[in-house]
């Protein structure tokens, strides 16, 4: 979707907060961000960064200390905020409820009718992995299991725009692969995700754009292309059953992995073609040829090493 023609479905301009008034400690401040409809938005940083306090203010649940925000081109308010679903980082419910009756709690607040929540609710809980525990109490679900609860809640009234604060915690990692492909459907429905995580796997999977904070600033956002790919550099995998590389390639390649005769490897762009050319003509088998990433890991402890400066946002290139 192109960002710069389709009026953004949520939009950050210069947050700001000071927790304990003017002389207070500043958690978020100057974070701008902008979220495409029907993308998933990565908000990344370490614990403490400002993620939780910057969804919040998005939401009216912290009282920003500055900033505009908006969510589908209105003032975000009690307005939108029907069409906005919310799964809080430590979602709380009463333990004698059932998923059923969270549901119904949940749906009603959002303004619907008993009827349509419980017509929506077998199917609801079945997306999320809770086929037919409707009616146990929540006092015999997991943490997994409540996680699951948070993220129905957050889905009941069929929400234009979702937003999950740390939505894998708790969750094995089957779970955490549910709930991505839980967020890739909800996004290729036309749903817009924004979510938070410190959990980077989770988010260079599945995010088309990250916003990356540290101490309350943001230190980088764009494409996770963008921010990944490698200039000038293609990652070759090949599979062979002689004990090296020929002589050739050798003297071209990189960040060198070698595991049961698969070999990945880096080369020049410009010795691609010359590269593939000698590993055919010695029989091995390439098996891929992308460009070269490193992983948001890398990427991210090399941003938090360097100092935090307010300028220190790339501009999008999308
Ligand atoms: P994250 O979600 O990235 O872990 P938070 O937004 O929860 O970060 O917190 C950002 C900073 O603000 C942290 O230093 C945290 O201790 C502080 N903070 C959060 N809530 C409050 C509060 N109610 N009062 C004072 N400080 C707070």
């Amino acid at each position: 979707m192109d960002i710069m023609t389709t009026a953004p479905a949520i939009r950050i301009e210069r947050a700001e907060k000071r927790y304990g008034g003017a002389a207070g400690f500043v958690a978020v401040s100057d974070v701008s961000l902008t979220v495409a409809p029907g993308s998933i938005h990565g908000l990344l940083g370490p614990n403490g960064a400002g993620k939780t306090t910057t969804l919040k203010m998005l939401l009216g649940l912290v009282r920003p200390s500055g900033g505009t925000f908006e969510i589908l081109g209105e003032a975000a308010g009690p307005g939108v905020r029907a069409r906005v679903g919310f799964l809080p980082e430590q979602p709380y419910f009463s333990p004698l409820l059932t998923a059923a009756e969270v549901l119904m709690l949940h749906g009603r607040l959002s303004g619907m009718i008993p009827s349509e929540v419980s017509s929506r609710t077998g199917e609801l809980l079945a997306r999320v992995g809770l086929e037919g525990r409707e009616k146990t109490r929540l006092e015999k679900y997991s943490r997994g299991m409540l996680q699951r609860v948070g993220i129905a809640q957050a889905l009941i009234a069929s929400p234009d725009v979702v937003v999950f604060d740390e939505p894998a915690s708790g969750l094995d990692p089957m779970g955490q692969r549910d709930v991505r492909n839980l967020m890739i459907a909800l996004a290729g429905e036309g749903t817009t995700v924004l979510l938070s995580s410190h959990q980077l796997s989770e988010v260079e999977a599945i995010c088309d754009e990250v916003t990356i904070l540290n101490r309350g600033r943001v230190v980088a956002e764009g494409s996770i292309d963008d921010l990944l790919n490698v200039a000038g550099r293609t990652s070759v995998r090949a599979r062979g059953t002689a004990p090296a590389l020929p002589a050739d390639v050798q003297s071209l390649m990189e960040d060198v992995a070698v595991s049961g005769g698969v070999w990945v490897f880096s080369v020049p762009d410009s010795a691609v073609r010359a590269v593939i050319d000698i590993l055919d003509d010695n029989g091995w088998a390439i098996e891929s040829v992308v460009p070269k990433r490193q992983s948001l890991e890398d990427y991210f402890g090399r941003m938090l090493e360097e100092p935090v400066h307010s300028t220190g946002a790339q501009v999008m290139s999308r």
